[in-house]
């Protein structure tokens, strides 16, 4: 029996490799390059469309543990990362483009997987995974909209812009990694100092700043939404919307400028704008954290007003899109299947999981399962105290009331026993110790092993 996967990005290639390593024959749909999302550059699989982080590395940050035990769980995409990474300090950033071309590699040469280019509009039969994304097809969103009988919870998100790194005034700029972690040479983020009087400055530029309207096919597909009220992806929020929040929102937020020493002045600046390298070659940075929907005329000017941007060159501008999922909690089982269909699966983003690393973990569980039910065998649901088990539990017993996507934190996992007598950082330290030991028991189990891999 094939299991059909729609959605060839980063929860979909997970799910489809790791399917197929289970002996299960496997049809991937891909609507690219036949139809494009609007942010997907590329035809190719598991294309990152914002940052090229994956985030923390560290086995102590929440990030950080999630890709350590995507490593213990065989996880193609994560091993594709480690692959094509890049100097980021603590951080898990990769070449974009190698990225990609690793895990399309692997995905078509593999005798289990066939790729089929085109867009998929009605329900899949199952066995199935849906895996479309936050950029879902209008056509494919109304089929899911159909079956679930809830409709899509709906929200926007925003990209950040790419700079050629030779347009960068290196005389102003500086490199440093905060608090110089993960630092082996001269440090790998670049960082555009900002004294007070130039930070007051630009936050009125950003103000008074002329946004993009939403095109109509990012909310027709939404009775009753209309573009005024978006809402925004939480980590992800629009630079121009993150002013508006206070004064010093900016200061706080993602021109943070602790621990980034300016040599010039051996100071920490009031603010600072941090670029991180975006391909391996070294001639591309993004700005961390600088989604925005402002209009391309208005980024060009007001982004030139960042000491060391004055001659920016931009390689591409930041945008905003739509950004959809769906009511979990409601309507799938930790396994990640439909309660009304358990052959049926859901992953990624359109499941509620924020970031790629998570959404790499629900691809990773969905493949899992989707083989497993295919074998006739339980489900495999990792235990709360690790990151993965956590982000799926979160997904699946939260409230709907406040539902929006979720990321990798150590608040999602149970409290540790005994009384709080450790700081912030041994915390951390004892949850990724417990989450690691707890998953290798879980994986030990004999029962576990039974036809998971071929
Ligand atoms: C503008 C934007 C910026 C983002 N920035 C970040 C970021 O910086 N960091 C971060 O961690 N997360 C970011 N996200 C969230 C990010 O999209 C996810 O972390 C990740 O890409 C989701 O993986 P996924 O597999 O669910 O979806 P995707 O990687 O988008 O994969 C879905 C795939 O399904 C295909 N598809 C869609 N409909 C159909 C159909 N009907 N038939 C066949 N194929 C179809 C699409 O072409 C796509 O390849 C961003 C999202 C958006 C929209």
């Amino acid at each position: 029996m094939a299991l059909t996967i729609v959605g060839g990005g980063l929860a979909g290639s997970e799910a489809a490799w790791q399917a197929a390593q289970r002996g299960i024959d496997v049809v991937l749909f891909e609507m690219r390059p036949q139809k494009t999302t609007g942010a997907h550059r590329t035809d190719r699989l598991g294309e990152l469309i914002c940052s090229n982080s994956l985030g923390s590395n560290l086995p102590d940050r929440a990030s950080g543990l999630l890709k350590h035990e995507l490593r213990r769980l065989g996880s193609l995409l994560i091993s594709c990362a480690d692959a094509s990474s890049l100097p980021a300090g603590g951080a898990l950033a990769v070449d974009r483009d190698k990225f990609s071309e690793c895990i399309e590699e692997k995905i078509t040469s593999h005798p289990r997987i066939r790729l089929i280019r085109e867009e998929m509009v009605r329900l899949p039969d199952p066995p199935a995974i849906i895996a479309t994304g936050p950029l879902t097809s209008p056509d494919f969103s109304k089929a899911i909209r159909t079956y679930t009988g809830e409709g899509h919870l709906y929200f926007y998100d925003a990209i950040a812009p790419i700079i050629e790194a030779d347009s960068i005034n290196m005389d102003i700029a500086y490199r440093a990694n905060r608090y110089n972690h993960g630092t082996t040479g001269e440090g790998d983020y670049l960082n555009c100092p900002f004294d007070e009087t130039r930070y007051y400055a630009f936050r009125q530029a950003l103000l008074e700043a002329k946004k993009i309207p939403l095109k109509s096919f990012e909310t027709d597909i939404y009775s009753g939404v209309d573009a005024g009220d978006a809402h925004y992806f939480r980590g992800c929020q629009p630079i121009e919307v993150i002013a508006e929040q206070g004064e010093k929102s900016l200061a706080f937020g993602p021109m943070r400028p602790v621990g980034l020493t300016d040599p010039k002045t051996g100071r920490w600046p009031f603010a600072v704008v941090q670029l991180r390298q975006d391909n391996l070659m070294g001639n591309l940075y993004n700005l961390v954290g600088f989604q925005t929907n402002l209009l391309f005329s208005e980024q060009q000017r007001i982004f030139r007003m960042i000491p060391g941007l004055e001659n920016a060159k931009f390689e591409r501008y930041g945008q905003m899109h739509r950004n959809s999922f769906i009511a979990s909690p409601n309507l799938i089982d930790e396994s990640l299947a439909f309660k009304k269909d358990p052959g049926l699966f859901i992953a990624g983003q359109i499941a509620g999981i924020e970031g790629y690393a998570g959404n790499i973990a629900s691809g990773l569980l969905a493949g899992i399962n989707a083989a497993r039910f295919i074998h006739g065998q339980m489900p495999m649901v990792l235990p709360v105290t690790t990151m993965t088990g956590a982000i799926i539990h979160y997904i699946t017993h939260s409230s709907m009331k406040d539902f929006q996507p979720m990321k990798a934190i150590f608040g999602l996992l149970p409290k540790l026993e005994g009384p709080e007598r450790h700081t912030k950082r041994e915390r951390y330290k004892l949850y990724a110790e417990r989450a690691m030991n707890d998953l290798d028991e879980y994986l030990n189990e004999p029962l576990r092993l039974t036809n998971d891999v071929t």
